[in-house]
């Protein structure tokens, strides 16, 4: 007796069913083989992909990290410039006022050191002249 395969509609003579069945079994296990293989095909991909991910996400990272370290560092630089040239102005000023000071002062025209009797540059070269004409 012959019968119809439901699967693929071949004859088949009742005593080779289950070897007919067997060979549909078999091309749906190569089928699933396939499917496997494709399937760690995709997957190692994947990895592949997930690893150039992370790197890129790493070099973005250390480039934005980088930038932001520059962008500081050149902030903090320009602030150092501006703080440093307002130091050295008012350390100059200082120095130059301590010079007019000092310079009044060897001049006789500190009125704290006239009343305290300190003699001049003037005075002293004055005083020097009289008591050693012979000097210069
Ligand atoms: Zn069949």
């Amino acid at each position: 007796m012959l019968l119809r395969c439901t699967e693929c509609g071949a004859l088949i003579s009742d005593n080779g069913i289950s070897k007919h069945d067997l060979f549909h079994r078999s091309v749906e296990i190569e089928q699933l083989r396939e499917s496997t293989r494709e399937a760690h095909g995709v997957l190692k991909d994947l990895r592949t992909a997930t690893v150039a991910a992370k790197n890129l996400v790493h070099e973005l990272t250390n480039a934005v990290v980088t930038e932001q370290l520059e962008a500081a560092v050149e902030a903090g630089l320009e602030e150092y410039k501006t703080t440093l040239a307002t130091a050295i102005d008012s350390a100059t000023k200082a120095i130059f006022d301590r010079f007019d000071k000092i310079a009044k002062l060897l001049m006789g025209e500190d009125k704290q050191s006239v009343r305290a009797g300190k003699p001049s540059i003037p005075e002293l070269a004055e005083r020097m002249k009289r008591e050693s004409p012979s000097v210069p």
